[in-house]
């Protein structure tokens, strides 16, 4: 196995072997050497039906066509000016009439917008603290990797951290109005913004109950805190624009992130102008990025939106769906413990009896149970994220061939 081997070799060059944890799992990852369609091939040739879908980006599948072509001609060109560009605009553009963002700035990750989407908020409302929800994840900076500690107040969860930053973070539970509105009721007048995925997507998925994110939108308002919508994940995800516009809320800054950079490095934030304006150079909140707005990013965003814009998502719940009676069947006629949430183009399975509708419920899953069933489903060609906390994503480019084999596949495995 070449995959055995290269993961030695990196072990001595990578903390881990990998460049970002996820990427670890037991005994070693396998090592991936091409990715067309709905499939990842590896260094000895296997193939595998791909639902981790470099964990969110390839909505349309690994190297499109289009995609593809954008971003030659953007290379004959050069790749890098350090020096606005017309395309900016046209994206910039094409971004707002989709997500109702009235200015937005361009980073190239997740993490920098979320970063600095904080900044403006505690700038805008000169308060320090923050809220974010337990089990969201928004990228990997100070702020925001906090656990909930006694009470609301976060503490660290990763070595490295002060405790005086993580003192800013207050942590509620997801889907848990009661509780949030507790943190607010003591500390609502020092709480610059909330933070919130509006589906979870980095604890397996949970979906937003009945006026959750209605509730919640009405409680950042009564206190004048500002709610941040993280659609790194979401964002496009359920039909052409946020998942804001899908359940009809509006939130104060909205983060863009994986698939609107095509798969390449792209990230966004923005929101109403009287906030964003106080961004340097207009304002005076600093934010920089020497590859923000890089043309070839750009270019394959523009083709994705594009490409997108003339598709039906129902397709994609329609293979969804395919997928949840397998499931749903395995889980009745084998009387197998699972849980199950799903919606338009991301699901995953928990092996719990409890609804999942919180961080709390998540965790008791098996999670080792996941690791055997990931572990199954590689032997049988089907690549799935190896960690219970994750999402799987479908992509337009899987067929119904695949989704029904892939269905056969988890029934069995079940
Ligand atoms: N927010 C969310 C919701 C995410 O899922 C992620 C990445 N998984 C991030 C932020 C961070 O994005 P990036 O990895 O591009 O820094």
């Amino acid at each position: 196995m070449k995959s055995e081997k290269l993961f030695r070799e990196s072990l001595n060059i990578f903390p881990g072997g990998v460049n970002s944890p996820v990427r670890y799992y037991k005994p070693y990852p396998i090592f991936i050497k091409k990715g067309k369609g709905s499939r990842i091939y590896d260094v000895d040739d296997k193939s595998y039906i791909d639902y981790c879908l470099a964990y969110g980006p390839l909505i349309l599948g690994h190297s499109d066509k289009d995609i593809k072509k954008e971003i030659k001609k953007q290379l004959e060109n050069g790749w890098i000016y350090g020096a606005p560009t017309e395309l900016e605009i046209i994206y910039g553009n094409m971004l707002k009439g989709a997500t109702g963002m009235e200015m937005m700035r361009f980073t190239s990750s997740g993490t920098e917008a979320t970063m600095h989407a904080i900044r403006l908020a505690r700038a805008y409302t000169k308060r320090n603290k923050i809220l974010k929800l337990y089990g969201g994840f928004h990228g990997s900076h100070d702020s925001v990797l906090i656990s909930p500690g006694s009470g609301a107040i976060g503490i660290p969860s990763s070595p490295g951290i002060p405790k005086e930053v993580a003192e800013n973070t207050l942590v509620a539970n997801y889907n848990d109005i009661k509780g949030i509105k507790e943190v607010f009721s003591k500390e609502g007048k020092n709480i610059a913004a909330v933070i919130v995925e509006p589906v979870l997507g980095n604890v397996g998925v949970i979906i937003p109950e009945k006026n959750f994110l209605n509730e919640l939108k009405n409680i950042t308002e009564k206190y004048k805190s500002l709610l941040i919508f993280d659609e790194v994940i979401t964002g496009f995800r359920f039909h052409y624009g946020t998942a804001s516009k899908y359940f009809d809320i509006s939130p104060d800054i909205t983060i863009l992130g994986k698939i609107v950079g095509g798969g390449l490095p792209l990230a966004v934030f923005g929101g109403k102008e009287e906030i964003m304006k106080n961004i340097a150079p207009s304002g005076k909140v600093y934010q920089a990025g020497t590859y923000s707005g890089n043309p070839l990013s750009i270019a394959a965003g523009i083709a994705t939106l594009k490409k997108l814009k003339n598709l039906d998502y129902k397709e994609l719940e329609k293979k969804l769906n395919i997928l949840i009676k397998y499931i749903g069947d395995a889980s009745h006629d084998k009387k197998i413990k699972i849980s199950f949430n799903g919606i338009v183009s991301m699901f995953q399975i928990f092996f719990t009896t409890n609804k999942v509708k919180d961080y709390p419920s998540a965790l008791t899953s098996d999670a080792n149970k996941y690791y055997q069933f990931f572990q199954k489903l590689l032997k049988k060609g089907i690549y799935i994220p190896p960690s219970q906390y994750e999402t799987l994503f479908l992509s337009f480019s899987h067929t119904n061939k695949e989704i029904e084999y892939t269905g056969q596949v988890i029934y069995e495995t079940l």
